[in-house]
């Protein structure tokens, strides 16, 4: 069942900030940063560019989270804290989901799949991988493993199979007394070892990426979801548990950050990203432990159902960039983190 005390699902949401380093174009126009952190307190401070300022207002804004990885963190450093321990919850039995979000270009693909052509830039999709096999190869003979994964993505509320026969094909989400919701037609497979995995990855992101380059935006605009499914079989005790990891690659948040209407509700316009606006409710009223969690306003939450709130892990990794002309994006990004907290 549901755990609903506040207590509870507060600490099964967790919300980090990671911050990306000046790019080069940013450090050739010698661009300032708009933030500072406080790496121990785990604060960020926000300072509104000069020119953007009215009268003598001050504008400087305060966030606290979870934890705040600095711009020379490496990626090893993110997957121990922010997803390791999620793993170690899927073979207990939990359900998870770790979030990437933020404006494009702040690092939500470099942080959920890293580099492929250097092994230590590996994001945390591939270190799950390894993180898996060597869970399952290091434990004892009286269980077993069956591993399986999907690969979907949500562009404008529309679900497609990452790794199916026909990537065009839109799919339905339904729902069934027994095995609760799920994605009709899906492709799964099982799989035994983590080169598999990581082959159907790159299948899967191939796709996202010949979709990106025929449709303008697209990338920017849809939800990738990797999602692992870990069966352990307690032999002796005939008995098994299921935990499923969901790894999320979220839209990009700058419609959000210009439209301002992130929690007040829905509203009709193409521009706003209904997953993404409703994912922001949900949070919030699980954090506020409301009666009412509206699951079924969006397509990425439906589907994330039973991976977010009562006793699921969710961690949202919000992404940011440390120059002054993202300051609008920036802030909203910490304000819409800061809900969840
Ligand atoms: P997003 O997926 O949010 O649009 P990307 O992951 O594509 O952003 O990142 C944009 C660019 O910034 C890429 O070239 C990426 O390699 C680089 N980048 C992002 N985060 C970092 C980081 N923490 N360290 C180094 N480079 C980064
Ligand atoms: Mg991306």
């Amino acid at each position: 069942g549901r755990g609903r005390s506040p207590s509870r699902t507060a600490e099964n949401i967790k919300v980090f900030l990671r911050v990306r380093p000046f790019n080069e174009r940013e450090v050739k126009e010698g661009a300032k940063p708009t933030f500072v952190c406080d790496y121990r307190e785990n604060v960020v401070m926000l300072t509104k560019p000069p020119e953007k300022r009215a009268g003598n207002d001050t504008d400087r804004s305060l966030f606290t989270l979870d934890h705040i990885f600095p711009p020379n963190s490496t990626q090893l450093d993110v997957y121990r804290l922010a997803a390791a321990p999620l793993v170690e919850q899927i073979f207990e039995g939990y359900n998870a989901t770790i979030f990437a979000y933020g404006q494009t270009g702040t690092g939500k693909t470099f942080t959920m799949t890293g580099n492929d052509k250097d092994p230590e830039l590996k994001g945390i999709i591939p270190n799950t991988f390894i993180h898996i096999f060597q869970k399952i190869a290091n434990s004892t003979e009286d269980r077993s493993f069956v591993v399986k994964v999907m690969y979907l993505e949500i562009y404008n509320e529309e679900v497609r199979d990452l790794l199916g026969k026909d990537p065009n094909k839109q799919l339905q989400i339904r729902e069934r007394q027994d095995i609760g919701i799920y994605v009709k037609d899906l492709t799964g497979y099982t799989v035994e070892d983590g080169e598999t995995m990581h082959q159907l990855m790159e299948r899967g992101n191939k796709n996202r990426i010949t979709r990106a380059t025929n449709m303008n935006d697209y990338s920017s605009r849809s939800h990738a979801v990797f999602t692992i499914v870990v069966e352990t079989r307690h032999k002796e005790r005939n008995q098994t548990t299921t935990g499923k990891l969901n790894l999320v690659d979220l839209a990009g948040s700058e419609r959000v950050a210009k439209t301002g209407v992130i929690g007040i509700g829905l509203r009709e316009s193409g521009n706003i990203n209904q997953s993404l606006l409703t994912l922001g409710n949900v949070i919030q009223a699980l954090v506020e432990n409301s009666n009412f969690i509206p699951y079924r306003n969006s397509k990425l939450t439906r589907l994330l159902t039973d991976s977010i709130g009562g006793n699921s892990k969710t961690t949202m990794i919000a992404m940011v960039g440390p120059a002054e002309s993202n300051f609008e994006e920036t802030i909203s990004t910490l304000r819409y983190a800061h809900k969840a907290k």
